[in-house]
């Protein structure tokens, strides 16, 4: 492809900063020439997007990622294939991985984007598993942040999700028993007969708090915590002497960010000799390549397997980001373009 026949691209973009609600209304996808790359620039196809919960915190004010301005193209992660290249690093035809936004094409400097050299676009590998958002946080807040030993007792809310399903299989690999936490019959099932967990707890259909004192009173050493608020208080409540809370984020918390409901047993800690650690994946940019080849091997193992859900086009993105907050995907939500 040549400057002189850049494609159409369509993008999605923030029309109306919601409250603590937000609908595909909030949101408008509009067309527009491809920008033409400058030097060090590239203009991506793309190909998938990762619907990743870090987005919605994007629609408020004064986001810890960057809000989203009214007009501008809403920020999303995900890989596409390079048409044009004025960058020494890339040629045509390369894949990569990167914020390309929400939107069919994008025009960007190089600098932001990292080949992939796995062969082809897959993006389950690639999003799925060895993804910024998926794997490698669950790798580095269950094994650097939870330091879960064999043996121990691990808890994961949001178990069913694009992080929670790795982290699950993760701590069974490690040797640790785990107790997943997700919405719904047809999620429990799934982690209790087709990925093994130990235990499952449906916090839509049973009380957390009394199921935790039933199967692990007092028993807690590792929590991964993707959901907070009242999940968070239950497990708490039950942890082992020097047990280690992992807050990866707060998803029950992202509708209304000036109001966060914070922990109310928090002096569970103090008692248990415990600790609460928070982390994002950028945490341990250091450590990405080591975490991402032992990811690599458990999956060619066949030892980790990587569900992922698909909405197709760039308009069903508002609708797929609606899904992260009730749950009507299993694994990691992408979007086809
Ligand atoms: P996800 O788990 O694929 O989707 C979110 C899931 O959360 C939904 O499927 C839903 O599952 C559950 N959920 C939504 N609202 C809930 C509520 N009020 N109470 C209990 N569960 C609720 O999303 P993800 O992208 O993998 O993200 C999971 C978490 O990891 C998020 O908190 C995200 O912010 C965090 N994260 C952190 C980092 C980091 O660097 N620290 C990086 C990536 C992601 P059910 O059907 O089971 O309700």
């Amino acid at each position: 492809m040549n400057i002189s026949n850049l494609p159409t691209a369509k993008k999605l973009i923030l029309k109306k900063r919601p409250g603590k609600d937000f609908d595909e209304e909030n949101f408008e996808v509009i067309e527009d020439l491809a920008k033409a790359p400058e030097k060090d620039e590239l203009l991506i196809k793309v190909d998938t997007l990762a619907i990743d919960a870090w987005i919605r915190t994007t629609l408020h004010e004064g986001s810890y990622h960057d809000s989203a301005q009214e007009g501008n193209v809403i920020s999303a992660l995900g890989i596409g294939e390079v048409l044009i290249s004025k960058s020494k690093k890339f040629q045509e035809g390369d894949f990569v991985s990167g914020p390309l936004g929400a939107q069919t094409h994008s025009t960007m400097h190089a600098a932001a984007f990292n080949k992939i050299h796995n062969p082809q676009l897959d993006p389950e590998v690639n999003i799925g598993l060895i993804g910024l958002t998926s794997g490698l946080t669950a790798y580095f807040g269950l094994i650097d942040v939870g330091k879960v030993k064999e043996g121990e007792t691990v808890v994961v809310s949001g178990a069913a999700g694009g992080v929670g399903i790795i982290v699950c299989q993760l701590a069974k690999v490690l040797g640790a028993k785990v107790i997943a936490i997700a919405g719904g019959p047809e999620k429990c099932s799934y982690l209790l007969n087709d990925l093994e967990m130990d235990h499952v707890i449906d916090y839509k259909n049973s009380n957390v708090e009394n199921e935790l004192e039933s199967i692990a009173k007092d028993k807690i050493d590792v929590f991964f915590d993707n959901v907070g608020g009242d999940i968070l208080d239950a497990v708490l409540d039950n942890l082992n002497t020097g047990a280690r809370v992992a807050i990866c984020g707060a998803i029950s918390q992202y509708s209304d960010m000036k109001n966060v409901i914070g922990p109310k047993k928090y002096l569970k800690l103090a008692e248990n000799y415990a600790s609460m650690e928070g982390f994002t994946v950028m945490h341990f940019s250091e450590k990405f390549e080591e975490a991402t080849q032992k990811l690599l091997s458990l999956y060619e193992e066949g030892k980790i397997v990587v569900p992922t859900h698909y909405e197709n086009g760039i308009e069903s993105f508002p609708r797929a980001l609606k899904m992260l907050f009730t749950g009507g995907h299993t694994g990691k939500l992408m979007v086809k373009i």
